[in-house]
């Protein structure tokens, strides 16, 4: 059974799928690997380190996906017209494709998936149980972009985040507020707090109070009987109805007028990002004030973020980068391959097979093609 990792190809990636940790414990569980050359270059992992681990180094793209059984990727596959190779059409039939596959943002993608024979499992889709925690790609990445988004508020910030009382004056204080208190929201104000702002934070979901607390924010939130229905079973935010939008927003443009910095992570699985700061509530900032917007890539939670850049509107600056932990891709790749690491182990079974429990929770939640059809319900074609 051979694994294949290959060299992310898409634009802004620079994670890679296992580091020589990860590679050595699936040679130890009967796998072979293949690495393609480079592919942990931008991670800081030589080939060297890969071959010492056990791993076959191969700078043969079409061979190495043609051979591969399991293909491991941080992003999905470049299809027709997406970029230098076709690497779906280079994989053979059968082959399992493990990935962060974005279905929502890229559902044309599956059809494609099961008309190429693959076998198709998307880690986003990992459920939010006890057991499948240390295989949760959502929560190492978004832990990891939470921090950053801080970082790079700070890179443009013009003023100095903690007090500081100096012989020359007083510098007050950075104020910042967390919209989306999620796995990343709650990072950015552990973050914030150690530099020493003055951190408050909203959310949906009522849960998120106490966890904003217990890390030293201020929850604001507005006041309603529908946050006691915000959260889905799996613990995600709904959609809110024009009330709730409306008195959020007021709360917001109170809240936010004061803040210098604003860090936006507040996303609804499967929708486009919420509105939260408005343009009238950007001009309400400070010059030198920074927004970060994390949902850039789901539309963004600010009306004047330009998805993938960094603008400056009346002072302010808004920061709409694409895949902020790629920006910290030796620990991203780190975490993630981890992930993968778990989620691929529990396939082996006690006789060292390798034997995929389609019925297993995980398993069922994450696939979404199989045997050349859309299996996943979310994407299932609707018979006539
Ligand atoms: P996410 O990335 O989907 O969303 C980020 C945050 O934005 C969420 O907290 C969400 O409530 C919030 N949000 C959505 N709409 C909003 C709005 N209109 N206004 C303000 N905030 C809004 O969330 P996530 O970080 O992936 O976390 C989702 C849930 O999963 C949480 O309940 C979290 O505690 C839970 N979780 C569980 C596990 C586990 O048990 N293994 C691991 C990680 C996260």
């Amino acid at each position: 059974m051979k694994i294949v990792i290959t060299k992310e190809r898409r634009a802004h990636e620079r994670r890679v799928a296992a580091t020589p940790d990860t590679v050595k414990k699936f040679i130890a569980l009967g796998f072979d690997v293949a690495v393609e050359q480079d592919a942990g270059i931008n991670s800081r992992i030589s080939n060297q380190a890969y071959q010492d681990a056990g791993a076959t180094i191969s700078a043969d793209i079409v061979s190495l996906l043609g051979s591969a059984d399991i293909l491991l990727k941080v992003q999905r596959p470049l299809l027709a017209g997406e970029g230098e190779i076709n690497e779906l059409a280079l994989m053979k039939r059968g082959a399992l494709l493990i990935a962060m596959l974005s279905p929502y943002a890229e559902p044309s993608a599956i059809q494609q998936y099961a008309d190429a024979g693959i076998t198709a499992l998307t880690l986003e889709f990992v459920p939010r149980i006890t057991r499948a925690q240390s295989m949760d790609v959502l929560s190492s990445q978004s832990n990891l972009a939470g921090y950053r988004a801080v970082l790079e508020a700070i890179n443009v910030y013009d003023r100095a985040m903690p007090m500081m009382m100096t012989a020359a004056g007083t510098i007050a204080p950075a104020r910042v507020m967390v919209l989306g208190a999620g796995v990343a929201g709650l990072q950015a104000i552990a973050t914030a707090k150690r530099l020493g702002a003055i951190v408050s934070a909203t959310d949906v979901r009522a849960a998120s109070k106490e966890q904003v607390e217990s890390l030293g924010g201020k929850f604001v939130m507005v006041e309603s009987d529908e946050v006691k229905n915000a959260e889905t079973a799996g613990g995600y935010a709904k959609e809110m109805s024009d009330d709730y939008k409306r008195r959020q927003a007021e709360l917001v443009a109170e809240t936010l007028k004061k803040q210098d910095i604003a860090i936006c992570t507040a996303l609804i699985p499967g929708r486009k990002a919420p509105t939260l700061i408005n343009d009238e509530m950007v001009h309400s900032m400070r010059p030198g004030s920074v927004i970060v917007d994390l949902a850039a890539e789901q539309g963004g939670n600010c009306t004047l973020t330009k998805p993938g850049e960094v603008v400056e509107i009346n002072g302010v600056t808004i920061i709409g980068l694409f895949n902020i932990p790629s920006r910290l891709s030796a620990d991203a790749s780190a975490l993630y391959a981890k992930n993968i690491l778990n989620f691929v182990t529990p396939m082996i079974d006690a006789d060292k097979q390798f034997t995929v429990n389609w019925q297993d929770e995980i398993i069922a939640a994450t696939v979404l093609t199989r045997d050349g059809n859309i299996v996943h319900p979310n994407f299932k074609p609707t018979s006539a």
